[in-house]
């Protein structure tokens, strides 16, 4: 640390977006892309099937089982978890790089995964999505209408575990509003 050029507290940090799922951090971080496509957002990999209208390389790296033990066996995640039966994990060299240049980097993972950052990168900073009400979560868990329902009561277990790991996180945005959140997130990563 002491022979990097750039001084620690100016070095930009590595974000993490997190929340059960459901909450609607895909939506945020879509929006974001949108408002600022500079801001550079970590591809994971994943063995879950695309849903319609998701391409390789740019919502997933869509890998087969084999493949993913292959990444995880040489090292190659920054973090991994087994989420609803499919396993995702984030490719650790892209992310190291963009914060090397200097770039802030964000991360839309699970809570397993976000425990993983916090332990290897102790000042990421953790940000909690929260829903408005557990049966908003339940409303739009049940809504998407593209998952069978024992996807969906798996989804919701996992949600009322995620729930309770709101204190573990350095801070916590409210999902009324998809451009508050947006703007909220983007200031927290000093980018606005
Ligand atoms: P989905 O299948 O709905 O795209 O994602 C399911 C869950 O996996 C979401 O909570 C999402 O944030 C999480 N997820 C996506 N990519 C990663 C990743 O690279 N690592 C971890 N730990 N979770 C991820």
């Amino acid at each position: 640390r002491g022979t990097s050029p750039v001084p620690p507290d100016v070095r930009p940090r590595l974000t993490v977006l997190s929340g059960p799922s459901g909450v609607g951090k895909s939506t945020v971080v879509a929006h974001m892309r949108k408002e600022h496509p500079d801001v550079w957002l970590s591809v994971s990999a994943t063995t879950r099937r695309p849903r319609p209208g998701e391409k390789h390389g740019v919502h997933y790296f869509f890998v087969s089982d084999e493949e993913m033990d292959k990444l995880i066996a040489n090292g190659e995640l920054l973090e991994w978890a087994e989420f609803a039966g499919n396993r995702y994990g984030t490719p650790r060299d892209a992310v190291i790089e963009r914060l090397e240049s200097g770039e802030p980097v964000l991360l839309e993972i699970d809570l397993q995964g976000a425990r993983q950052v916090r332990a290897s990168m102790s000042d990421a900073l953790l940000v909690f999505l929260a829903p408005p009400s557990w049966e908003e979560l339940v409303r739009r868990l049940t809504g998407r209408g593209t998952e069978p329902p024992e996807v969906i009561e798996r989804r919701l277990q996992a949600a009322k575990i995620e729930l309770a790991a709101e204190p573990e996180f350095d801070t916590t945005l409210v999902n009324t509003s998809v451009e508050d959140v947006a703007r909220e997130l983007l200031a927290l990563m000093e980018v606005v």
